[in-house]
């Protein structure tokens, strides 16, 4: 299958088992076509697997992102910010004059990756995290911040103080029910 097949069936309404079917079927299409996608610039590799699920989410959750051209890479660099190893991170291809078209370049740390097996929950909240922090306005992309940043100490002294704790605490708890009925 070539990335351009998938990626129409990607955009066509299919049903959950069908696009769990695909998913599954991710390690082998690392194998297939690479060709399909430009030469990885530099300390980078092409990550058809990233693209997969990139263009799942789109179509299910972010469809203002459909024109917003992302190129995803794997990194064998580590990169931390604030004193954290990164295991993702989006921003601007600036450096990279290879990637001349591309609004973003979403990369992802490799060995992090590998070692999530096939924890697809994982990895799909992982690249919805970075899709979410592209905003549009006025037809131009940019980069927001988190909507929430709290001290998990603050949190435990004080519980969810603000309505939008409240919100996530109420999102945490039906997912940890759901968890535990299955
Ligand atoms: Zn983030």
């Amino acid at each position: 299958m070539t990335k351009a097949e998938l990626l129409s069936i990607l955009r066509q309404d299919i049903t959950d088992d069908e696009k769990a079917e695909l998913i599954l079927a991710l390690p082998r299409i690392r194998e297939l076509d690479e060709d399909a996608f430009i030469e990885a610039p530099g300390e980078l590799h092409p990550a058809p697997e990233v693209e997969v699920i990139k263009t799942w989410l789109i179509n299910d959750f972010h469809r203002h992102l459909r024109g917003c051209c992302i190129y995803c890479a794997f990194t064998d660099r580590e990169e931390s910010r604030n004193g954290r190893a990164m295991v993702a991170s989006i921003g601007f291809p600036d450096r990279y004059p290879d990637l001349k078209g591309y609004d973003f370049i979403l990369k992802v740390n490799r060995a992090f990756w590998d070692s999530l097996d096939l924890d697809l929950k994982m990895r799909k909240a992982v690249i919805d995290h970075e899709l979410c922090h592209i905003r549009i306005e006025d037809g131009r992309y940019y980069l927001g911040p988190h909507e929430i940043g709290e001290f998990s100490g603050v949190i435990e002294r004080h519980g969810a103080f603000t309505d939008h704790l409240k919100q996530i605490g109420r999102f945490l708890l039906s997912d940890l029910i759901a968890d535990e009925e299955v």
